[in-house]
């Protein structure tokens, strides 16, 4: 009897009992988008890279829907909404819901609670899917006012093109580059050949501004290289500065325009430029067991499919989105959580649900 009880006391307090593992939780979230990069746009890469494929060796695969509240083919702002505040809105909204109301981003959240956030594309800045993690307007083109929102949100690295909108201004005037650097920000241009030895130099009180552009940022084919090295200097930079972690958001944003195009070389390189990147961030991400990397895509653009015999041929059937699901990868802790098949708003909850948000 006592026998009995002192077993079943032991088995309360012992450190053998078993219990189901508590999930484990990231401390950094790192968000990598493809745009317009489907499965298709995908296999192109697979069969043109090197291997080991940086996709290939993520733990966890699933699958997203992308339509917005009005269409089945939704736009950069909506699905961007979709990921970054979790709403279905309209086509060309951003960080707005289908009632035209301001949402707040994972961004924002994670920037009140302490993170450290960045943004790193080769789109301008102030397009569409970076914007609808910091900004708030009914239409996707007003740039200027995206650009104010951006100084306003207080992002601690960004790299992206747009400087245009934020020096040289027709609704204002402002000089939204002055405001950065009162703003503790160091602004750097990338076409200065500092850039680089500059990015890793500066000082942690520093808020980092990295223009890649005026206008966007040209093509991987027409020499454009920074993709794969900002985005691990981002994490670095980020790493640098965060006490309580990081939000970094990645866009690999010229896939969708060489699909948009139809321009299968255009296409082939954004895509090599991408998995050099994801192999860069990857490597990083393994080096400690603290940040969930999710590579996705915003939607599909062009119906593409591969055809040939050796070497893969492209078909493209339109010139714009489409309605296909696109794959989610994920490695690291939380990892699992993305396994299966849901809405896109589904990725902005579980992102928030493992940051604790
Ligand atoms: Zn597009």
């Amino acid at each position: 009897m006592l026998s009995g009880f002192l077993f079943s006391w032991w088995l309360c307090f012992s450190p053998y009992t078993t219990q189901a593992p508590a999930p484990e939780k990231p401390v950094n979230i790192v968000l990598i988008i493809g745009d317009g990069m489907g499965l298709a746009q995908i296999a192109l890469a697979e069969y043109l890279y090197k291997p080991p494929s940086p996709l290939a060796q993520m733990e966890v695969i699933g699958l997203q829907k992308t339509h917005s509240a009005t269409h089945l083919e939704t736009d950069s702002g909506a699905a961007g909404t979709a990921l970054s505040c979790g709403v279905k809105t309209f086509n060309a909204a951003i960080g707005v819901d289908a009632d035209s109301t301001a949402v707040k981003s994972i961004l924002e959240m994670a920037r009140d609670r302490g993170m450290k956030t960045g943004l790193v594309v080769t789109s301008s800045i102030v397009h569409a899917t970076p914007a609808a993690f910091y900004a708030h307007v009914t239409s996707r083109g007003s740039y200027e006012e995206i650009a104010a929102q951006l100084v306003a949100t207080g992002v601690d690295v960004f790299v992206g093109g747009g400087e245009k909108y934020f020096a040289d201004r027709y609704s204002d005037g402002f000089d939204l580059v002055e405001s950065l650097k009162k703003k503790q920000y160091q602004v750097l241009h990338l076409d200065d050949p500092r850039g680089r030895a500059n990015l890793e130099s500066i000082r942690k009180e520093h808020k980092i501004a990295c223009f890649t552009a005026l206008e966007d940022p040209i093509r991987a084919s027409m020499g454009r290289t920074y993709l794969p090295w900002m985005a691990v200097e981002a994490m670095d930079a980020l790493e640098k500065r965060a006490d309580k972690g990081y939000f970094l958001m990645i866009e690999a944003s010229q896939v969708d325009w060489a699909s948009h195009a139809n321009d299968q070389e255009w296409l082939a390189l954004e895509m090599q430029d991408a998995f050099a990147m994801m192999k860069g961030v990857l490597a990083k991400v393994r080096e400690d067991e603290n940040t969930l990397l999710i590579i996705t895509a915003d939607h599909e653009c062009s119906y593409m499919s591969l055809k040939g015999k050796r070497s893969p041929r492209v078909e493209f059937s339109t010139k714009v989105h489409s309605s296909q699901m696109v794959p989610v990868f994920a490695d690291g802790p939380g990892a699992e959580e993305f396994l299966g098949i849901y809405e896109n708003t589904e990725i902005f909850k579980k992102m928030k649900d493992l940051l604790g948000l």
